[in-house]
């Protein structure tokens, strides 16, 4: 972790301000180091992965840089994927809300040109764009970068998978001598390196220490978040773990704000500490917290900053609700638990698009971590009737009953009644009007567990025919490689097509569960081509690709459907068919 601010960096002023209204307390590690270069005008290498805060690492000195009077094209960012392309468009056009000259241009494939063309005409400053697309409007000269001040490359090595190494170096080549280039990338196979030393002057390696650690008496869990909001799971969760003391770690201020009130409306008592806090309340809070008991706190909310060195023995459970940016921070953040000897819990929650992150923990950690399963409706109705009677226990054993015992017995002369009704009134009452227990109909959180078939069948055997190719039969195969290695439907898509000459508009639907993942392929495909793809490798593991003839999984972690939606060829180029177009982007649209 960095003891950097923000204000230490050398910011524009506004974007200062602006980070500061967000909420971001502290830079991530990444930020902290690219910051000084990107505005300095030096070319970096950064390694480092989503989640890391990557994103606010080169937006924010490039709209620091960015020249008001100047109108042409200033900085071209590349991304792999139409997704990442507006996420990184949306994060600029946040950090950069209050600079008045600020104009972006998202440019994807698989979406209509007069919009897209009409934004670079209107004067975009920034451009962010997926490289086929990007290739086609320098081609087309709607995009002009003869001015460009510099070049972003966004997961380098996710377009290298995808295919779009050669549409990279085109444009790179396209760009003037003197740009700076920035080129961020989770790992750096060969051919990066490549572009790294043939591209790259005098650049900073940014690389963020991975520290190791073994926390062996500290159980943890993942959960996958997929569809459900995280609030709900969080509740859950509390609910049905026995925690003497929680943390929850968030990563703004505002958040851990946020997220107290939301709790507390739930009838979870939670508090936040954060820096805004005077270092006596935050000392209140925290000595709050080691109390426990009547007046005491059992739920803290914070972030990284504030919660550092926190000695609390009774907390027994860390949920990591935001994923830290590196694995430092996650290690940091567990050690808050399983002190003094005592067996601790660590939950985190991951995204699909914090896998890499997740992998990157489970390193560090030296442990694998167990995928949880959100508790059921039947569980936490289970926990609650058990709460509820030791509650009973209690009150009976403490025998200052007196005064109610009185007070009930003229109750019942003036209203006769059964003793258990009564009862129940008065049980009702303690309940505030919030319903005792959860109504499984009325259930917003789907269990993860057993997915049901749904209405298109998607997740049963059954291919799905392709949409601009209804007539071609189509058959559903399964290949060894699922979410838990990080797949991603591109990936797949590109080494499909890489291996065996399948054109990727004949692709079909594909699906990801844990350890393997179903995709849909034209019956006409031959043995040898099978044998190709069987052969290929995603992250180490062999796709052993094979009719799938399997009932659908009883466990979906955080997988995600996804379809095919570019109508466009997709491939190496070495595997195009002759006269098919060059590379283009691969757009999946999630369900
Ligand atoms: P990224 O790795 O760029 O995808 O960013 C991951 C998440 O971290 C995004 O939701 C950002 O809004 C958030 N984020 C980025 N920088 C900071 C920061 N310094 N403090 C708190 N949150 C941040």
């Amino acid at each position: 972790m960095t003891s950097l601010s923000f204000d230490q960096l050398g910011l524009h002023p506004t974007i200062l301000q602006t980070v500061t209204d967000i909420g971001y307390e502290t830079p991530s590690p990444i930020q902290a180091q690219s910051i000084p270069p990107l505005l300095s005008g030096q070319d970096i290498l950064g390694q480092a992965q989503t989640g890391s805060g990557k994103t606010a690492a080169f937006a924010l000195p490039l709209l620091s840089r960015l020249e008001p009077k100047n109108k042409n094209v200033q900085v071209l960012i590349l991304t792999p994927t139409r997704e990442l392309a507006m996420q990184v468009s949306a994060a600029i056009q946040n950090y950069g809300r209050d600079l008045k000259t600020l104009k972006i241009a998202t440019i994807y494939g698989g979406a209509a040109y007069d919009k897209q063309i009409r934004d670079l005409r209107n004067g975009a400053n920034i451009v962010v764009g997926t490289p086929g697309r990007v290739m086609d409007h320098i081609k087309k000269g709607t995009l002009k970068i003869g001015e460009l001040k510099t070049l972003v490359l966004d997961e380098a090595d996710e377009m290298l998978r995808m295919g779009f190494i050669d549409d990279v170096e085109w444009i790179l080549e396209h760009t003037p001598d003197n740009r700076q280039i920035a080129l961020y990338s989770a790992t750096m196979p060969a051919q990066i390196k490549k572009v790294t030393e043939k591209y790259l002057v005098d650049y900073a390696h940014i690389k963020i220490q991975q520290k190791t650690a073994t926390a062996t008496s500290i159980k943890q869990r993942v959960w996958m978040v997929r569809g459900y909001n995280k609030l709900d799971a969080l509740s859950r969760i509390l609910e049905v773990e026995d925690y003497q003391a929680v943390i929850i770690f968030v990563r703004t201020k505002a958040a851990t704000e946020e997220l107290a009130m939301q709790l507390n409306k739930r009838g979870i008592s939670a508090e936040p500490l954060n820096g805004d806090m005077s270092q006596a309340q935050r000392e209140k809070t925290v000595d709050r917290l080691r109390k426990g008991g009547v007046n005491g706190i059992s739920i803290l909310i914070g972030t990284d900053v504030v919660a550092r060195g926190l000695d609390v023995p009774r907390i027994s459970h860390v949920i990591n609700y935001d994923i830290p940016f590196d694995t430092e921070s996650y290690i940091h953040r567990i050690g808050r638990t399983g002190r003094a000897g005592s067996e601790g819990h660590a939950i985190l929650f991951a995204a699909p698009r914090e896998t890499r992150m997740l992998k990157s923990i489970e390193r560090a950690t030296r442990q694998p971590i167990d995928v949880m399963d959100l508790p059921t409706v039947e569980e936490i109705n289970a926990k609650r009737i058990k709460v509820f009677k030791e509650e009973i226990k209690k009150a009976l054993e403490e025998k200052d009953l007196d005064i109610y015992t009185t007070v009930i017995k003229e109750f019942q002369e003036e209203n006769p009644c059964e003793p258990q009704e009564l009862m129940a009134a008065l049980a009702k009452m303690n309940h505030k009007g919030r319903p005792f227990l959860l109504n499984k109909q009325l259930d917003n959180i789907k269990s993860t567990r057993g997915v049901s078939e749904d209405k298109k069948g998607r997740m049963g055997g059954k291919a799905i025919p392709l949409r601009d190719n209804p007539n071609v039969k189509m058959v559903r195969y399964k290949v060894q490689v699922g979410y838990k290695d990080g797949l991603r439907p591109g990936t797949l898509v590109g080494a499909v097509a890489n291996e065996s000459g399948i054109s990727g508009r004949m692709i079909g639907h594909i699906e990801i569960f844990t350890t393997f993942s179903t995709i849909d392929l034209p019956s006409s495909v031959d043995k040898d081509a099978l044998d190709k793809i069987s052969n290929a490798k995603i992250r180490g593991r062999f796709l052993n690709i094979a009719p799938f003839t399997e009932k659908p999984p009883t466990r979906h972690r955080g997988g995600g459907s996804f379809k095919k939606k570019d109508k466009k060829s997709f491939g190496h180029k070495k595997h195009n068919n002759a006269g098919a177009p060059p590379t283009r982007g691969k757009h999946f649209k999630k369900k």
